[in-house]
């Protein structure tokens, strides 16, 4: 009889049977590993949580008062006689593959990562397995990245000629994430960093944490326009198109995001420049990331996963398609409703044909 594998797919998220807990469950479980804290991996409802050290305190500001458990990159937690342990993922900060471990056969669930290191999140580190579970969000051949620091050369200029031209400057990129990761890499010479309230609430609960990040500016009632149009305002997806937004006028609106690679994608955001930075791996990315593991098995968890699973098969890997409900954070804001328990998340936003959530 086949012995059976130490992690399955089930309905709830992927689980560990032999160490009794799920990773990156989506239904309310016992045992919750956590990958990194955005909306499709970190749900709210599980007993216990374990994460990384780093994503304390974001966790606990979406999710409100949860069980939480954190360790650092490489220590070890026991479940049932089943090893756990994080590796760096490079996708946001605090962001985690799992290492799964039991009498010399090894897991690895990658979570969402990226193989370029973007300065902020510990980076990508290949971990040996037999058993590779991989996300593919940019599993197509025509998603190649530029090295970040020649986009941040455009998003610097474009703000310099915006201040120049008497325009204020919005950028937009998710709350967790791509907004410090922007933040980070502003020529700071030219002006001040302004804020969007979701962003700044993400940024507080980072430095809560220890993270240094470049000082920034809360919008608020109170804050001037004049000013305002002077520097640069970072905020998230949900606020395009609102009244938020407008009262910035004129302004230059610019988008950072993978999918800004795709002919379409800046017009049907609406922006006025696209940026293509993604926290997730680009097509090289991901097969030199799954070559590194020495995997026996991939499985691919979310994105093309169809015909990069079929690809990886042509090209010699043992791939399979799995299904899973982690979304697209690229496409998908979320944040936290305003509910005076402050307890649940609900997404906000749209996905890339659709239309931005305005509330
Ligand atoms: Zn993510
Ligand atoms: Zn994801």
């Amino acid at each position: 009889m086949a012995k059976k594998p130490l992690l399955e797919f089930t309905d709830r998220g992927i689980y560990c049977d032999k160490g009794k807990f799920y990773i990156d469950p989506w239904k309310p479980v016992d045992y919750a590993v956590i990958t990194h804290a955005h909306a499709d991996h970190a749900y709210w409802g599980h007993k216990h949580y374990l994460a990384h050290h780093l994503s304390k305190e974001v966790l606990l500001y979406r999710l409100g008062e949860i069980q939480l458990q954190t360790v650092e990159y490489g220590e070890t937690v026991m479940k049932n006689g089943v090893e756990i342990s994080l590796y760096p993922a490079g996708h946001v900060i605090g962001s985690a593959q799992i290492r799964v471990a039991y009498q010399g056969e090894v897991w690895v669930v990658s979570g969402d990562y990226k193989t370029e290191d973007d300065g902020i999140s510990t980076p990508f580190e290949p971990v040996k397995c037999h058993h590779f579970i991989s996300e593919c969000t940019f599993g197509m051949p025509v998603y190649q990245w530029k090295p970040q620091v020649q986009i941040f050369d455009e998003v610097n200029n474009w703000w310099r000629n915006n201040v120049n031209n008497g325009l204020a400057t919005v950028i937009v990129g998710y709350s967790l994430g791509k907004a410090q990761r922007i933040l980070q890499n502003l020529d700071l010479s030219i002006g001040k960093v302004y804020t969007h309230g979701v962003i700044e609430n993400t940024n507080e609960a980072l430095r809560r944490n220890g993270v240094i990040l470049n000082p920034t500016e809360r919008i608020t009632q109170d804050t001037p326009k004049d000013e305002v149009r002077k520097g640069i305002i970072i905020a998230p997806p949900s606020s395009v198109g609102t009244p938020w937004m407008r009262k910035f006028q004129p302004y230059s609106f610019g988008y950072c995001s993978g999918w800004m690679a795709i002919r379409g994608a800046k017009r049907r955001r609406a922006a006025d420049r696209g940026f293509i930075l993604s926290d997730h791996a680009d097509w090289d990315g991901l097969i030199s990331a799954i070559d590194a593991t020495g995997c026996e098995k991939v499985y691919l968890t979310h994105g093309y996963t169809a015909s990069f699973t079929r690809y990886l098969n042509e090209i010699g890997f043992d791939a399979h398609e799995v299904h899973t409900l982690y979304g697209d954070d690229e496409a998908l804001e979320t944040v936290p409703t305003e509910g005076p328990d402050g307890q649940k998340v609900s997404p906000l936003g749209g996905d890339l044909e659709g239309v931005e959530a305005t509330s």
